[in-house]
Parts: C-alpha cells; structure tokens; sequence
C-alpha cells in the first residue's frame, strides 16, 4: 500500500501519468463520474485549511465518493491529547483514504506508518504539500504543452515559502528548466535546497533582486506573498514589500505567453488589475487541483493492495543521544515517537530527522 508524503515519492513518469489522467478527467467527466462509488476519504485537518480541504472533498465526490472528518484539531479528538497515530487507527476504520493536514512537520509520515489504508499528506507545517505541488505542475502542462524547457521565476519569500522548494525539487528532474529566483537579500533559497535541488549541474539558476529586470525572459513567473513578521527591521520590510508586487506596469516586458502562477490565498502581492491578464492562470491552477486530486485518490486507491516501493530508500541510522531541535517537528509534541534520523551526506556528516527532515548535529558517533 501506498501513501503520498514528499512529492519527490512520485516518479516523473508517475506525475506525467496522473496528468493524462487528470486531463481525461476534465474531458470526458462522465467515464470517472462512478470512480469512488461506495468509498470514503477521511478528511483530517489539524489546523484549518478550507481551501485545500474543500478541494479534496469536491475531488472524492466528483468521483462519486463519500467524505468524512474534522476541520480544526479542537473538533477532533486531539484536543484531548489522543496521539496522531490513534487518530488516524480509528479514522482507518471508517475511511478507504485519507487527506491529513497538520501544523506539525512530519504528522502525515506518523500517519501512513499507523494507518491501513493510504494517507495523502496535505500539508504538513512549513514542510511538505505534494498536492500543491502537482497542482503547480498540471496547470504549467495545460498551459504550456510541457515541462521542460522552460524559465521558471520565483518571486517573493524563497526562504520559509515551502510551494517554492517543492516546486524546484519536482521541476529540477525535468530536461532544460531554468529557474530565476528573484527576491530581497533577506529571503533568498536557503543554502540547503539550493545544494539539494540545484547544485552540481542539476539545474542551472540565477538570482536577482529585480523582479522587472528579470521579467523578459520568464515562461512562468509563480509568486508567493513576503510575510511582514519575516523582517528583522519594519524599515526593511517597508522599502521593500513594493518592489514584490505584480502590477500591469511591471508586466510590460513580460513574454506575451507568460502564465503567473500563485498558490493562493494572495493578500496583495499581485494586484487585482493583473486578474483581467489573460496572463494570470491562478485562479485556473485552483481549479485545476480538483483534477489532479482526484487522478492521485484514484491512483493510490488502485494501488492499494500493491507493496509500498517507492519509500525513501535511505537506511535509517540511529545518532547515539541524538533530539531534532525542529520546534515544529511531530516529535516535539508527541514524545513516545522514536528519534529517527537518516544520513543525506556522509561525507559533510549531513543527517536529517526522518519526520521533519531538519538537519541534526549528532555529538556521538553513528551507529550502523
Ligand atoms: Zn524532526
């Protein structure tokens, strides 16, 4: 059985498949309109998300399927103090899938270990959110017929935004992808992704302060909203929350087929005058990821009963005395969970925790 947790748990083929799918779904409703008779998603949410959830249930009952669940831990029994993996043993009982959102980092990995039936992490924290991702990716197909060759702009917070890592990690195994990553000095790609996803020649990249300047050149320019509370200094803040917001003045450059992208909710980092742009593909990419969501319910249910081969296939290694120091790490609120980390690097001594991925610095040496 298979869950889905890192989008990098899915082969290019896999996401280039769920595509088509998703494709054929938006042609030809009719032939999936009784997919899911009789099966139920359990929708978990920890911490409110009702775009995201609302999202998964009109997927299930496209599909013809039923939904349950809870939209805020203080309607589940959380609230109480029951453990993330009792919850989901339960929830098990009653559901064929489950879509779990939570602010911890890593409660969506707890969940697939303890569940019997397949878990979609739907974002966990500032760590994962595959189906944000493969929403990115199927509205960049629809638009532009690929995904490869092609500039990819970032802008705004590259530092905390977790749809930008995720997308760069997803895009960098396609052939020629280029990406420009334009924010202020305080917010740029931390060292880590740019090692992981872009070093080495997997995937070439440059970085700029100047969203105008590097507009010419873009096929896709996603943007993400820069948070107030990011900034050390409010002046800093102020000087520069400006020069990150999309406005037809800014566009006057752009390719006449630039698609913007922007995983929604915006607060003012495109302007509303930029919505008429034929451009502007945002409120399409929310639509689209119904789609996707429904072709990955689909896929993973059809799986079910088919082994698990695609787990990271790092061994686990034990750190003697090892603790993730990850405040928003599952391990920090659940204390029974073991401490489990896995060697990235072994030659830079890089280990990471296995639920969080934060980077841990062991005191004792390693155990095999
Ligand atoms: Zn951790």
């Amino acid at each position: 059985m298979r869950s889905l947790i890192d989008i990098l748990e899915l082969s290019t083929e896999e996401i280039d498949a769920l595509i088509d799918t998703a494709q054929d779904m938006i042609a030809r409703p009719e032939a999936y309109a009784d997919a899911c008779r009789g099966k139920i998603l359990g929708t978990l949410f920890f911490e409110p998300s009702t775009r995201t959830r609302l999202s998964f249930t009109s997927a299930m009952m496209t599909l013809g399927g039923n939904v349950l669940g809870f939209s805020e831990a203080a309607s589940s029994s959380a609230s109480k103090g029951e453990s993330v993996a009792d919850t989901v043993r339960m929830v098990s009982a009653y559901s064929d899938i489950i879509a779990m959102r939570h602010p911890k980092e890593g409660a969506p990995l707890v969940a697939a270990e303890h569940a019997t039936v397949p878990v979609i992490n739907a974002g966990d924290g500032g760590h994962f959110h595959p189906t944000q991702t493969l929403t990115d990716l199927f509205t960049i197909k629809r638009k532009k017929g690929r995904l490869e060759h092609l500039t990819v702009g970032l802008c705004g917070d590259l530092k905390f935004g977790r749809t930008v890592h995720s997308l760069i990690a997803a895009m960098s195994r396609y052939a020629d992808i280029r990406f420009v990553l334009i924010s202020p000095e305080e917010l740029k790609l931390p060292g880590y992704t740019r090692h992981e996803y872009l070093g080495e020649g997997k995937s070439s990249f440059s970085e700029t302060t100047d969203l105008e300047a590097a507009m010419p050149e873009l096929d896709i320019l996603y943007m993400t909203r820069i948070q107030q509370e990011r900034f050390a200094f409010h002046d800093d803040y102020l000087r520069l929350k400006d020069s990150y917001i999309l406005t037809p003045e800014k566009l006057k450059n752009a390719k006449p087929d630039l698609c913007i992208l922007h995983p929604l909710p915006r607060v003012n980092e495109i302007s509303v005058a930029v919505d008429d742009d034929p451009r502007a593909c945002y409120f399409e990419q929310a639509a689209n990821g119904r789609y996707i969501r429904m072709a990955l319910i689909l896929k993973l249910l059809s799986e079910k009963d088919m082994p698990d081969q695609n787990k990271k296939s790092q061994k686990e290694i034990s750190l003697d005395g090892a603790v993730c120091q990850n405040p928003r790490c599952i391990t920090t609120t659940e204390q029974e969970l073991p401490q489990r980390f896995r060697c990235v690097d072994r030659e830079h001594g890089v280990y990471r925790c296995v639920y969080c991925d934060g980077r841990v610095y062991p005191k004792a040496n390693e155990k095999a």
